[in-house]
């Protein structure tokens, strides 16, 4: 037996494992006697170990059955046995481990003086206190294991006091080791919690519920973090709620990388504005909010008139910082609740909430488009620009985002057709005529290859010779159910969707078939003119179409003149270009149609290989009317004409203009006065027949 290592050849040893205080053995007592019965029955059978060890030589005199289990052996072993401490030594002592060959027992042990059998003696007593010292070994592992975790971890009293939290906790918060202990857990809210977590928080503890969730806390410095936190409530024995544990994690690195990944994926690199995923998910809690509240959404599209000419001319990183100019000058005059988005390119949209009625709608787009009328300087760039918008709003228009959006998007285009730098609302209409032209469309494509589109032909007078000298194809489709549909509703349909290209190869066959069976049928040579589009212009092979197909028929190519307008003249770029040369090289003339509507100018001219100029209608109109018109006229033909052009007057429809424009020396004249359009049969006949009328 063994104390505190001493070693002896005992049987058994003890170890003291947690002295909680001496005491040298009492006076022994006098009476009763421990070997009398009853008594002696009684330390048989007590729970306790009790043994007796004679004072003089050390040795066991008595062991009872509690303590021979305890220490593992048999009475008649231990009886006679070395005790292993000095007895007078013994002390009463708390867990001592008494080690044995099996697993280690713990006791607490207390020693009294007695007197045995006349022989100074001391009665040990063993209170085996395993199980209680195996818990206590658990809690101390466990708090350990709490103190070490990579979590934070804290406890709150019940009345929202900390009174333990772990390193991670302090190294998180900034405090010292110690220096939470005692502090109310308010210390850790920010200034303005977040309500709504905080109130949640404390009704699901109160309730015994764990909560989970995020919380924003605040450190000792006074700056905030984000952290994942779960608070479970801990009741004592009694079932009462003695405190709360916390373990939190820290999450603001993690939330820092994923709103990176946040901001890539829902906002636009270029201006910094949510995309359209985002604007989309906005627009339908909008509409959800205003639906229960019976308020109006508007949703309004947003694009700039004349991006692609800035992106090209400045180059697309000035292309970008003017987008950014543009967002952010429009953010500046919305309201932190409404949402600008940027879906690509030069297209936004705007999300209003709260819209009490459109007046005030309208009031601001138009601030937005006056915020326009200031030019952006953009990499020491003034950029003049303007922009149309659309707007449809819910309910009136329509329920869900997609459906709104695509309204507005109409009403856009609809801004855009009426000559930009505009808003429109959307209305019903606007959808009709869409569905209009997409079924046109589609019966478009099939009017080539079903005979349906066919050529009139409208002749053209030389003023000074009286002869007729050339005339214009105008394109004309038979509608299987529509009747006659006129170029004007038709050709913008044909160039939006390239259907213009098949429908442009079979005019030029046509006139070029046309004009020889004319010559067959004793016609005098005329000049076959025709428009050609500018989307015809920009294909690469549209030189070759019309050098073969000429070629094929063996018409003689100064019989055609391509009637160009003044936008496709401006495009000098490309294959534009190209096509102009080769064309003109090849001997066939080039005619400035429309003249004086767009933004040529007779300088622009100069640069330009045409050979006709013809003066629009618009102005022909005007003539004996307005003097504006007339001077226009005039000057388009003095000016022409000393540029070596013919000029050619459209739109024709009194004789009073026909001597204007003859007093003026015009050239040549086109209008309703000489002929309408007239189908091929038809105007051979009137060709054939033609008297100049009399003046
Ligand atoms: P445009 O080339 O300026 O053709 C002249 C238009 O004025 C024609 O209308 C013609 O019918 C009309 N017009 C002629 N004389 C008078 C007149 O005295 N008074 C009035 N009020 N109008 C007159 P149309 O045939 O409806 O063609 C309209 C436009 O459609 C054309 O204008 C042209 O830009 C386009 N277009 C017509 N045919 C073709 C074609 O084959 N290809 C292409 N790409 N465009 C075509
Ligand atoms: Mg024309
Ligand atoms: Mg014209």
């Amino acid at each position: 037996m063994a104390f505190s290592g001493e070693s002896t050849s005992d049987v058994f040893g003890l170890r003291r494992a947690t002295r909680i205080g001496g005491r040298p053995g009492l006076p022994p007592p006098t009476s009763p006697r421990f070997g009398d019965q009853p008594y002696r029955h009684m330390v048989e059978q007590a729970v306790d170990g009790l043994l007796v060890v004679a004072n003089d030589d050390g040795r066991i005199v008595y062991c009872n059955p509690a303590a021979a289990t305890l220490l593992q052996s048999s009475r008649e072993t231990l009886t006679g046995s070395p005790f292993g401490l000095p007895v007078t030594q013994a002390e009463d002592a708390a867990a001592v481990e008494i080690v044995t060959g099996g697993e280690p027992v713990f006791v607490d042990m207390h020693t009294r003086s007695i007197s045995w059998q006349g022989r100074g003696a001391t009665l040990v007593s063993l209170h085996d206190v395993s199980a209680r010292r195996s818990a206590e070994a658990r809690i101390e592992m466990q708090a350990k294991a709490l103190e070490a975790a990579a979590n934070g971890i804290y406890i709150i009293e019940k009345g929202g006091v900390i009174s333990w939290a772990n390193s991670a906790f302090t190294a998180m918060t900034g405090y010292g080791p110690d220096e939470l202990c005692g502090q109310p857990v308010a210390i850790l809210a920010p200034p303005s919690p977040d309500d709504a977590a905080h109130a949640d928080l404390w009704t699901r503890l109160i309730a015994g519920e764990t909560w989970k969730g995020r919380i924003v806390n605040l450190r000792k410095d006074g700056t905030s973090y984000t952290a994942e936190q779960t608070v479970t409530p801990i009741t004592d024995i009694t079932g009462r709620l003695s405190h709360f544990v916390a373990i939190q994690e820290d999450i603001s690195a993690r939330l820092k990388t994923e709103g990176e990944l946040i901001r890539l994926t829902e906002y636009d690199g270029v201006t910094g504005l949510p995309n359209r995923n985002v604007f989309m998910h906005r627009a339908k809690a909008a509409i959800e909010r205003a639906s229960r509240a019976k308020a109006m959404v508007a949703v309004m599209v947003l694009d700039l008139d004349n991006f692609k000419a800035i992106n090209n001319t400045l180059g697309h990183e000035t292309g970008d910082k003017f987008l950014a100019a543009v967002a952010s000058r429009i953010s500046g005059l919305m309201r932190s609740s409404d949402t600008l988005a940027r879906f690509g390119g030069d297209d936004f949209a705007i999300l209003f909430e709260n819209v009490t009625d459109m007046a005030a709608a309208s009031r601001t787009v138009r601030s937005f488009l006056n915020s326009f009328r200031d030019p952006f300087v953009v990499d020491g760039h003034t950029i003049e620009a303007t922009a149309s918008i659309g707007i449809a709003a819910f309910p009136k228009d329509d329920i869900d985002p997609p459906s709104l959006l695509r309204h507005a998007e109409l009403a856009m285009y609809q801004a855009k057709a009426e000559g930009r730098d505009a808003f429109r609302y959307f209305d019903r209409e606007m959808d009709a005529d869409i569905r209009r032209r997409v079924q046109l469309e589609a019966d478009l494509r099939h009017a080539v290859e079903g005979n349906q589109l066919w050529l009139a032909y409208q002749p053209q007078l030389d003023l000074a010779s009286g002869q007729i000298v050339g005339a214009e194809a105008l394109i004309r489709w038979n509608h299987p159910a529509r009747g006659l549909i006129s170029p004007g509703e038709f050709i913008p349909i044909a160039e939006a969707s390239s259907l213009i290209l098949p429908i442009g190869d079979w005019i030029i066959e046509e006139i070029c078939r046309q004009h020889m069976i004319w010559q067959v049928q004793g016609l005098p040579e005329l000049r076959l003119g025709f428009n050609v589009s500018g989307v015809q212009f920009r294909q690469k092979d549209l030189f070759n179409k019309v050098a073969t197909t000429l070629a094929r028929s063996g018409l003689s190519a100064k019989m055609l003149d391509i009637e160009i307008t003044e936008t496709v003249a401006m495009e000098r770029t490309g294959c534009v270009q190209q096509n102009v040369d080769r064309l003109t090289a090849a001997g066939i003339s080039m005619s400035m149609d429309d003249f004086g509507t767009g933004y040529s100018s007779l300088s622009n001219l100069q640069a330009f290989p045409v050979c006709r100029l013809k003066v629009d209608g618009s102005f022909v109109k005007g003539i004996g009317a307005k003097r504006d018109d007339e001077k226009i006229v005039e000057a388009v033909v003095r000016l022409g004409q000393s540029m070596g052009l013919t000029v050619v007057a459209e739109g024709v429809e009194t004789l009073a203009q026909l001597e204007f424009l003859r007093g003026l020396g015009c050239d040549e004249i086109q209008g309703y006065y000489i002929s309408k359009p007239l189908p091929p049969e038809d105007f051979r006949r009137f060709v054939a027949d033609f008297r100049m009328p009399a003046s």
